[in-house]
């Protein structure tokens, strides 16, 4: 980097997303998309969006969206923030919660890759908590007394990259025992068959839950996310985004992201159907002698004791088939590969059947 840039922005640690390759007849199974597709009553809203009022700025409050959210989860408007995707939440939230006068903020130490990305950038001190061995977030490690507090506690449920989900007793644990931090309860992965914290709202002023349309919603294009909590956690929020973009979501996004909240049947059926393809894969790869973490996600997380996970990675690239393999400690003998339809499932089966053994 030149010397015009600050230190800082050299020492950023930037998230790397999954491959985007582009392979004929690519399978893509390594970056948690929805194979099913968004609703076609989204896709409708959102042509109907292309009008001459693209002229005009979007709501900045996006009230409408805010109040199908809202009423989805028997919620109030200023209960509701929304981000141009959950990512940009996620930013403002360790931007706004978690730089508390040095306190750290704790997280696990395998979790979604972008958090030590926003710890890096925003300078937030952490404590990164090892899972057990079997990849399970243990309570009691967050539920302790602690010298100083931590500033805020931020997991993903289900975690990513493992799929393994916290119960709703657990979460309530963790916010009892930490009323002066935010936590923060990040579904991404939520619909596929876990317990949502949204219901624990009410209750405990220091829950912030972080939704995305990306996952079950199949709009990872669009860039929709959304934040539900306490008014006052809403509030400050909001003073960041006005503070940073006052419209993160365009006339386009505000369209399709309520039609597709509105679309129950499809949302049922798509992640019914994802659910019943992971559970079918899971017992698959099982028989292929890989061990496969219980998942309550649209991914598993899979190591074979006898094969390299780079290995296989590559070789199932050469079949084109995109998994993802993080090079990393810990996991680097594990693939997270995104549940695809029963046909894309028995495709990489058929691949990794195919595979020369070592
Ligand atoms: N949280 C987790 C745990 C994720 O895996 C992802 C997807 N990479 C996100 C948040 C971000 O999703 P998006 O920005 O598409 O809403």
């Amino acid at each position: 980097m030149s010397q015009l840039w600050s230190d800082h922005v050299a020492g950023l640690m930037p998230y790397v997303p999954g491959e985007q390759a582009r392979i004929p007849d690519l399978l893509k199974l390594n970056t948690n998309e929805n194979p099913y597709g968004p609703s076609p009553r989204a896709i409708e809203a959102m042509r109907a969006a292309l009008s001459d009022e693209m002229r005009l700025y979007p709501d900045y409050q996006a009230l409408d969206l805010r109040r199908v959210i809202a009423d989805r989860f028997g919620l109030a408007p200023d209960q509701v923030f929304l981000g141009n995707g959950s990512d940009e939440i996620l930013a403002h939230v360790f931007n706004g919660l978690f730089l508390r006068g040095g306190r750290p903020l704790w997280l696990p130490d395998v979790t979604y890759s972008f958090y030590k990305t926003y710890c890096r950038l925003y300078e937030v001190p952490h404590r990164l908590i090892p899972l057990d061995e079997d990849f399970v977030l243990n309570v009691a490690d967050y539920t302790g007394t602690a010298d100083p507090e931590p500033a805020g506690v931020i997991f993903a449920n289900p975690n990513a990259p493992t799929g393994r989900a916290l119960s709703l007793d657990e979460i309530i644990a963790i916010a009892q025992a930490r009323p002066d931090s935010a936590v923060v309860v990040d579904e991404a992965y939520v619909d596929f068959g876990a317990e949502s914290a949204t219901a624990l709202i009410g209750r405990f002023p220091n829950i912030l839950v972080i939704h995305t349309l990306s996952k079950s919603r199949s709009l990872a294009g669009l860039r929709v996310g959304y934040a539900l909590g306490h008014a006052d956690l809403i509030a400050g929020l909001t003073r960041i985004k006005d503070s940073f973009n006052s419209y993160p979501l365009d006339r386009v996004a505000l369209a399709g992201a309520r039609a597709a909240i509105e679309d129950e049947a499809w949302f049922d059926q798509t992640r019914q159907a994802v659910i019943d393809a992971r559970e079918q894969l899971a017992r698959d790869l099982g028989a292929l002698g890989f061990e496969v973490l219980p998942s309550k996600a649209n991914f598993v997380f899979v190591r074979h004791p006898g094969r390299d996970a780079a290995d296989l990675a590559a070789g199932l690239r050469q079949s084109g088939i995109l998994v993802r393999h993080f090079r990393v400690p810990r996991i680097d003998q594990y693939l997270r590969i995104t549940v695809g339809m029963p046909e894309q499932c028995a495709r990489l089966c058929d691949a990794l059947r195919a595979m020369p053994a070592v």
